[in-house]
């Protein structure tokens, strides 16, 4: 083979991808100046995985010395955007006792959004998680643009209004297709007024701050990875049921993004070949299995009661008052959401898998449903185990401070 039938080509150290790669090569070195970035940012990372942390630990998990670490956390201490608590009890050997360091809930807040079709949420996040100054506002999907902007601006104004200190920035998980390179939101299926939005632009321009925006779904897994039950994991996907299905993958320590932020569109994925008509055109999608319409149209022909009002949570309530409708329409539910799992189980094998939205409202009860059928569905290695979790905070409060994570991510260079 030559030289020119191999454009992409892996040097230990370098990152090289399709798209940094111009026709002569090139190659991606970090500055010193970018270094100090970076071990701030792991610090910080090791702090947000492992809670309040000494110095001494933070230097013996670094494989580095003390005043290695002292050297990167005081500038932060003086930022306030650290602070040391109290001392511990004396160290064994007699030493100065230590004063564990984390995020201190004084410095500046985030601001997060969280746009769905017809709804627009603002908050302010702490750098530890608390939400404060959460604000509902509703658009019209189908409606004016201009009207739908002054709307948000007015929302997102009233929260920020109320931060004590100008916010690091705003996070945005916006549901639909998201170019997050570009800061746009290209397609919003159930809300027309919200396709081709330079969204980013319009709030760094009215607020002056820091903008990003992402898919729901990553927002969620970005919420899991800071601040729910992926804190410290490598390797899970958050999975959202509702009227729409989507998710996103944490890999090796990464969100995994794909081409300007579309990666994850696992609705979409064909589970039933000639199956379903989906909202997208095309036929058999995951969507049209795991989703609210589905599970209205099954309960629907089960006989249950209130079938337009059905969802995970009372199906697990029918469930346990003895109703076997509701138990097999449980199952059948559990096993679609199942078998998306299982595929990217077989392509991915991430082995955890945090369940949202519709889904989450059922408990350990779907959750064990769904392990078990993703377990039948997938060649199982020895001694493999695959975790399903259910994120119980709430769909909006974890994209909330999900979006909120996305600022944490960028502002303070972090890995994520
Ligand atoms: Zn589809």
């Amino acid at each position: 083979m030559t030289f020119e039938n191999q454009p992409l080509r892996s040097l230990n150290g370098f990152r090289m991808t399709g798209r940094d790669v111009p026709d002569t090569g090139s190659v991606t070195l970090v500055s010193p100046s970018a270094i100090g970035a970076i071990n701030r940012g792991r610090v910080l990372q090791a702090l947000y995985d492992n809670g309040p942390t000494s110095r001494a630990d933070l230097a013996r998990m670094a494989g580095v010395n003390r005043t290695t670490v002292t050297g990167i956390v005081q500038p932060m201490i003086k930022e306030k955007l650290l602070v040391e608590g109290k001392a511990g009890r004396p160290a064994a050997q007699g030493g100065k006792p230590a004063r564990p360091l984390y995020f201190n809930p004084d410095a500046p807040m985030l601001g997060a959004v969280l746009l769905l079709p017809g709804s627009i949420q603002t908050c302010l996040v702490s750098l530890t998680g608390e939400i404060s100054a959460h604000r509902r506002a509703v658009f019209d999907p189908n409606g004016d643009v201009d009207a739908f902007v002054a709307t948000m601006k007015e929302t997102l104004g009233k929260t920020l209004s109320e931060a004590k200190q100008p916010p690091f920035g705003i996070g945005v998980a916006a549901g639909g297709m998201i170019d997050s390179d570009n800061g746009v939101i290209v397609a919003v299926n159930l809300a027309p007024v919200l396709s081709g939005l330079p969204l980013v632009g319009i709030l760094r321009d009215h607020f002056g701050l820091q903008v990003v925006i992402d898919h729901h779904p990553r927002a969620l897994l970005v919420g899991d990875r800071w601040f729910g039950p992926g804190r410290g994991q490598q390797n899970f996907a958050a999975i959202y049921t509702g009227e729409v299905l989507g998710g996103a993958f944490y890999m090796d320590g990464k969100v995994y993004r794909g081409l300007a932020g579309s990666g994850g569109e696992l609705g979409h994925t064909i589970v039933q070949i000639d199956g379903l008509r989906c909202n997208c055109g095309k036929r058999g999608c995951w969507e049209t299995l795991g989703t609210l319409s589905w599970l209205r149209a099954q309960a629907a022909e089960a006989g249950i009661d209130d079938p337009l009002d059905i969802d995970c949570a009372r199906l697990v309530r029918l469930a346990r008052e003895g109703s076997e409708a509701a138990m097999d329409l449980l199952d059948r539910y559990a096993r679609n959401i199942a078998i998306g799992i299982a595929n990217l189980q077989q392509t991915l094998s991430l082995n955890a898998y945090i369940l949202h939205g519709d889904a989450a409202t059922g408990g350990t009860m779907i959750a064990d449903l769904v392990r078990r059928h993703v377990e039948d569905f997938v060649m199982m290695r020895p001694n493999q185990e695959i975790s399903i979790l259910v994120n119980g905070k709430g769909e909006g409060h974890t994209a909330l401070r999900g979006a909120a994570g996305l600022v944490v991510s960028d502002h303070l260079k972090l890995v994520i």
